[in-house]
């Protein structure tokens, strides 16, 4: 039962993230207009805005002027859906079950604006870092929460570092101000060791990639924000396996 709720809300708050993620960058108000036609501004009835059974009753097609419904939205209804489900089957309903639900929700949404728009917009990232320094504080004590405060201001500080010699170094941009404010989150999700493993770990995944760009497009433009949070939450899925590791290569 509660799988099956948990999975419903995860479908309606997919539609959410997507009106998030594609009208923040583009600075519309997500609130209005309501939902509509890209194409032909048709405003949405409630029928037409169930998540993925619209979509197959209408056979993935506008009702009024049968533009394609982009496969993606689904697509990404279904995944929220499963981030719903999947923490609660891993930890009940524990800290860990809403901090993942917030990592990830936070991971679509940045995956979807940084890579479409290279935004990563602050309304949603500073909503999950207060939503988790709030878990902290309900599910541990005050001095949990602070410790994962500072931890996240150091972080910030250290990526601003980074930042400041890395252009120096490159002579061009080497950290966006989006991934810099990521930082913070990092630190406050999971403090500054692992924090700091999660920034190592995510250069490496983002490194194939960029040597992919830089051979295959033109641009050569890098979004590093998804690399960032995809670490982050490698990290946090693995928190034990990433903490031993951590302590085996440092402290020989
Ligand atoms: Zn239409």
């Amino acid at each position: 039962m509660i799988y099956a709720f948990l999975a419903i809300l995860g479908l309606v708050f997919g539609s959410f993230y997507l009106v998030v993620a594609t009208r923040l960058p583009e600075e519309k108000s997500i609130i209005k207009p309501g939902s509509h036609c890209d194409n032909c501004n048709h405003a949405l009835k409630w029928y037409e805005l169930i998540p993925v059974l619209s979509y197959i009753l209408q056979k993935g097609k506008c009702r009024s002027c049968g533009a394609k419904i982009p496969f993606l939205t689904v697509i990404i209804e279904i995944i929220t859906g499963i981030i719903f489900v999947l923490p609660y089957y891993l930890y009940g309903l524990d800290y860990k079950f809403f901090a993942a639900v917030i990592i990830l929700s936070l991971t679509i949404i940045i995956f979807i604006s940084d890579f479409k728009y290279y935004i990563i917009n602050d309304s949603p990232l500073f909503t999950a870092i207060i939503f988790i320094l709030i878990l902290k504080l309900y599910f541990f004590n005050y001095k949990v929460m602070i410790h994962s405060a500072v931890s996240g201001l150091i972080m910030f500080g250290l990526f601003l570092l980074i930042k400041f010699l890395g252009d120096r170094i490159f002579k061009k941009e080497s950290l966006g101000g989006g991934d810099i404010k990521l930082a913070i989150l990092l630190g406050v999700a999971l403090n500054l060791k692992l924090g700091l493993a999660a920034f190592i770990l995510s250069a490496f995944i983002a490194f194939p990639y960029a040597l992919f760009v830089s051979i295959f497009k033109k641009e050569g433009i890098v979004p590093y924000g998804p690399f960032i949070i995809a670490a982050l939450v490698i990290v946090f899925m693995f928190e034990s396996q990433t903490l031993q590791l951590v302590n085996d290569l440092f402290y020989l």
